[in-house]
């Protein structure tokens, strides 16, 4: 069997025998893949020789079983999104009809100072503690005692 034309291309012999699924040798259906792997116009006359071949009929037929299935589903998947709307509602009505006689605690604001409150009064509250540890140093120094705060004198 001649598998390649004077152009270059598949015979239709070699294309009809491949269409058919005849024996041929393992070098001959290389030969006509590697072909058809770059030849577009070959391709073309192979697909349509494989159009022309009668398809093949099922056994019997999937389409009824398949739409029970669809249908199936279907009304599972409606039924599961109603009942998760089902019981978001639920839950939400009861939070709302279980809190009624709850009073929720008042909110507490606590004064707080402000940034530039504290910057304004930390050098004076530096100065009062600095002059009290001057003071009690001098006192130190002079030999004079300091009141032991804490309740040490009798
Ligand atoms: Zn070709």
């Amino acid at each position: 069997m001649e598998i390649f034309r004077e152009d270059g291309h598949l015979t239709e012999e070699a294309l009809a025998a491949l269409a058919q699924g005849a024996a041929l040798e393992e070098t001959a259906r290389l030969e006509l893949a590697e072909h058809l792997a770059f030849c577009d116009r070959c391709l073309q006359r192979y697909t349509e020789l494989l159009a022309e071949t009668p398809l093949l009929t099922p056994g019997r037929s999937c389409r009824e079983s398949l739409w029970a299935r669809v249908r199936a589903r279907t009304l599972r998947l409606v039924t599961n999104r109603y009942a998760a709307a089902a019981a978001a509602v639920a839950l939400a009505l009861t939070m709302v009809w279980g809190s009624r006689g709850i009073e929720l605690p008042q909110r507490i604001v606590l004064p707080r100072p402000s940034i530039s409150q504290e910057l304004r009064t930390w050098p004076a509250k530096w100065n009062d503690s600095l002059d009290g540890a001057v003071s009690g140093l001098n006192d130190f120094l002079n030999g004079r005692e300091t009141p032991v705060q804490g309740g040490m004198d009798s």
